[in-house]
């Protein structure tokens, strides 16, 4: 083990805290959440922080952990190799910007996609995971993380910007972009006619500038028209250390939570 107890029991203390924050705010049934609403996910975001720490993170019971750069996330998915190949798997969330040149990396660890924002992006993805599997099965490279574990689940990323701020693309500039309401339809049925990949929902970061809740329950109205063409892509990823209350009140399934549990990230 190369993590110290003593970090460990700072991040068990912070992750208890966030899992009692998710728990009370699913409580609050004031919008579309009813009692019968499954508790969201919690979705550990690692970034900046070292492998040690997703070690430690693991041994405390965490199957889910967010990276927003494949450079990073490939080199602690390597090194973690053995709690990610475990028999209750560590895996990993991308939810970063993502050009389509590192596609073929992405495939080959991730779990689960939460940023795609551009038709483009989809493609890449598709292609990528059809050529590893088609490698993995002529013996030639190991299977994608996902391959043995029931498929790729993608999520597209939307902009909940008013109308003209925000174009397809901007997630890969390192705005906070998305993709608009017709090129989720596209990117939607395009992921679902890929082999391996599924659309399992929407994403979205609440704006800077934007009343949480108002940006939350705008994205539950395109995760609604979305399910209206797509019924299994019912997943809505949000909320973020300082908005989850509003994003599960809006019916957030998966919160992605990072320095409340991590502490502050270094500034790059
Ligand atoms: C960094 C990041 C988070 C976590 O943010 P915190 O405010 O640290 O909780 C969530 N989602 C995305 C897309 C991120 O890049």
């Amino acid at each position: 083990m190369s993590f110290s107890q003593e970090r460990r029991e700072e991040l068990r203390i912070n992750l208890e805290a966030a899992q009692q924050a998710v728990k009370s705010a699913s409580e609050d049934f004031s919008q579309v959440r009813d009692p019968q609403s499954p508790l969201p996910r919690l979705t550990v975001v690692t970034k900046f922080f070292p492998s040690s720490d997703v070690e430690a993170l693991y041994s405390l019971g965490v199957r889910h952990v967010g990276e927003n750069r494949d450079q990073e996330a490939s080199a602690k998915a390597t090194e973690l190799a053995e709690i990610t190949d475990a028999q209750d798997p560590l895996q990993w969330s991308y939810i970063g910007q993502l050009q389509t040149n590192k596609a073929k990396s992405v495939v080959k660890y991730a779990a689960e996609v939460h940023s795609i924002d551009r038709i483009s992006l989809a493609q890449a993805l598709a292609k990528a995971y059809s050529l590893q599997v088609t490698r993995w099965e002529s013996e030639e490279a190991p299977a994608p993380f996902a391959a043995v574990r029931g498929g790729l689940k993608c999520l597209v990323q939307v902009s909940l910007e008013d109308h003209d701020r925000s174009t397809a693309g901007h997630a890969a500039e390192g705005k906070r972009g998305g993709a608009k309401l017709d090129d989720l339809l596209k990117i939607a049925d395009m992921l679902n006619s890929s082999a391996g990949l599924e659309c399992s929902g929407v994403m979205a970061v609440a704006p800077l500038g934007m009343n949480p809740d108002a940006a939350f329950e705008k994205l539950y109205n395109i995760s609604q028209k979305l399910r209206e063409h797509h019924p299994s892509a019912q997943e809505i990823s949000a909320g973020m250390s300082g908005d989850l209350e509003a994003a599960i009140r809006w019916g957030s399934t998966n919160v992605r939570i990072g320095s409340k549990i991590m502490g502050a990230r270094p500034t790059a």
